[in-house]
């Protein structure tokens, strides 16, 4: 299965991109929705760099977990722990199925799984329970 962004851009909402001083959970000004990107050839480096773990991911990841069809993306941390972040429009997505019991099964096998709306989010425990956390500004 070969994956693509396709009609996605949701990480053109949710995340921030600091050279545009673009904030996290708002659309971004260049976002099309019938094109994607407007300045494409000349977005910055974040823009650039950025995959989520869906098209980074094998097919382990399935369509589902498409951001665009599940409604939140996934990325990793330095740590190597799981970043799920929400669209503040549909914040509890990530409670549906596959997608709860997935990633209790990840905070399960020991992995750090942080789920953000915006700046306030949970942190998933082992074995059940949630911890709530707070994203420091960037
Ligand atoms: S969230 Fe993922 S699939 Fe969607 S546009 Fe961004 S990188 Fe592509
Ligand atoms: S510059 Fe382009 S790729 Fe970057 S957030 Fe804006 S629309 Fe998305």
């Amino acid at each position: 299965m070969s994956k693509s962004c396709d009609e996605c851009g949701l990480c053109c909402k949710l995340m921030g991109v600091l050279a545009l001083d673009k904030p996290p959970s708002k659309w971004c000004v260049h976002f099309r929705r019938a094109s994607g990107c407007g300045i494409y050839e000349d977005r910055p480096k974040d823009c650039r760099v950025f995959s989520c773990l869906w098209l980074l991911a094998d097919n382990r990841l399935g369509d589902e977990w498409k951001p665009s069809v599940a409604g939140f993306l996934m990325h990793t941390n330095a740590d190597g722990g799981l970043i799920v972040e929400c669209d503040a429009s549909n914040p509890h997505a990530w409670r549906k199925e596959p997608y709860r019991s997935s990633l209790q099964k990840s905070a399960d096998s020991g992995q750090e799984v942080l789920v953000f709306v915006r700046r306030k989010g949970v942190q998933l425990q082992p074995f059940g329970g949630e911890t709530p956390i707070h994203r420091k500004a960037t």
